[in-house]
């Protein structure tokens, strides 16, 4: 057994007992930034098929790659607005839209031959200075952007708390309350991303159902 079969193995079983415990079904988004595409192909092999990518170039390259595998692929880092056509173009999600111009951009150029694009409304939940997300009174105007869009559509809410409060589960129990005002205001609403590898079973804990996870699966990263 290769170290990142035993890694994906042992990872599907905690995800199992997590989601047991929880009463809900997670699913496991493969975060394969800075990993090439032997290691995503191999990982691809033992049957995962959604992966998270930050840095668009490096995704480009690789989706097009594997485009025979036909993965699922979702942008998780910052979108800048001059990369909304690229993106659009290429992902089948997108966990990071936090602004209007972002919206308007993707779904300007996501192309008629594809399914709309889907989306997640990231949220700055700890209020954090300089990171992305919208802070938690933006969620609402965004959403309803979001819903008069025809190639969008809107699946949910990102986060990535401060690894201090993660560790209480304040902001993941907020995202939580958040995410059921929103899921019972809109039909679609399906998806909560949070939990990467050193918080995940809080995450699911508090209602996560996409956890996003590289080192865990890949091992520590080499670079970036
Ligand atoms: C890198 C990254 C992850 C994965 O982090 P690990 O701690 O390696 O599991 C998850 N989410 C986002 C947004 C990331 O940038």
């Amino acid at each position: 057994m290769t170290e990142l079969s035993q890694n994906y193995q042992n990872l599907k079983n905690a995800l199992k007992a997590c989601s047991q415990q929880s009463v809900h079904a997670v699913n496991l988004l493969a975060v394969s930034k800075t990993q090439d595409l032997k290691r995503v192909s191999e990982c691809a092999a033992l049957g995962q098929t959604a992966f998270g990518e930050n840095y668009v170039q490096e995704a480009v390259i690789k989706i097009q790659a594997l485009q025979n595998l036909t993965l699922q692929w979702h942008l998780i880092g910052p979108l800048q607005s001059n990369k909304c056509k690229i993106v659009a173009e290429h992902f089948d999600w997108v966990q990071t839209v936090d602004r209007p111009k972002i919206i308007d951009g993707l779904d300007q150029y996501r192309p008629h031959n594809l399914h709309p694009l889907n989306v997640l409304i990231q949220v700055n939940i700890d209020n954090e200075p300089g990171k992305s997300g919208c802070s938690v009174d933006q969620i609402t105007a965004l959403a309803e952007q979001i819903m008069q869009k025809p190639r969008l559509r809107l699946r949910g809410l990102m986060a990535i708390p401060n690894p201090d409060a993660s560790a209480n589960g304040v902001a993941f129990s907020r995202m939580q309350e958040i995410f059921t005002e929103l899921r019972s205001r809109y039909t679609g609403i399906d998806t909560l991303s949070m939990g990467m590898s050193d918080d995940y079973p809080i995450a699911i804990a508090h209602g996560a159902n996409l956890i996003r996870i590289g080192t865990a699966l890949f091992g520590p990263r080499k670079h970036q």
